[in-house]
């Protein structure tokens, strides 16, 4: 049978038939030695910003890091907007360099975290987490090759064209800090994109396996 994938969360559910891509924001969540991603969140950059991204580093190394972030800009958070963008492209150009996708974290500032992708020539896949807004920047950020993952937020209806519309093949589902069930987030995607839930498993499991180069599930 094949997983619910929820390729963001900040805690692990009791649920069997979920696979969970933990997140650990360096300072703030304990690294746990599974599958997970780490980074340096934009509202949690450290006085010691040399030291917070020398732990980082260390923690990349590691061989169930499956991906650098969740790390990005924000515009409602109270850290110095340099400050952020240091931090944000230092974590780029680790991914680039350990060849792991970016999770972006990224609020009223999209078109500044477009700018810095371009220009650090981003190859590693990229994904915007917790995309809560509308078609038209969705398909700015599909045009240019990244990667859309939609929460809880899908619940509320006001995404539903976004989801009869995007590629299945750039598209993830994630929990984030939210309560909500993951397989109610497959459900309520699969009810509007007309499409059973087995297919929309098989769909995640091979975005996943292909942007994540883990390949478990189909052994
Ligand atoms: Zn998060």
């Amino acid at each position: 049978m094949l997983p619910y994938i929820d390729i963001h969360t900040h805690q692990l559910q009791a649920n069997e038939n979920t696979f969970q891509l933990l997140n650990c924001i360096i300072g703030e969540e304990e690294f746990s030695n599974q599958i997970c991603s780490v980074g340096i969140h934009p509202w949690y950059v450290h006085e010691d910003r040399d030291g917070q991204f020398g732990i980082l580093k260390r923690h990349t190394a590691d061989k169930n890091v499956l991906a650098i972030g969740e790390c990005g800009l924000d515009k409602i958070t109270d850290i110095a907007w340099q400050t952020q963008i240091e931090v944000f492209e230092k974590q780029i150009l680790l991914a680039q360099e350990l060849q792991k996708p970016l999770i972006i974290h990224c609020v009223r500032a999209y078109q500044e975290v477009f700018h810095i992708l371009k220009e650090k020539q981003v190859t590693v896949p990229v994904i915007f987490h917790s995309f809560n807004k509308k078609l038209a920047l969705a398909q700015s950020i599909l045009q240019q090759g990244y990667y859309i993952s939609l929460g809880s937020s899908i619940l509320q209806g006001n995404q539903d064209d976004l989801i009869q519309s995007i590629d299945m093949d750039k598209v993830f589902l994630e929990t984030d800090n939210k309560p909500t069930d993951v397989a109610d987030i497959y459900s309520y995607f699969c009810r509007v994109r007309k499409i059973s839930i087995s297919d929309l498993q098989e769909q995640i499991v091979g975005n996943f396996e292909q942007v994540f180069r883990y390949n478990t599930f189909s052994g």
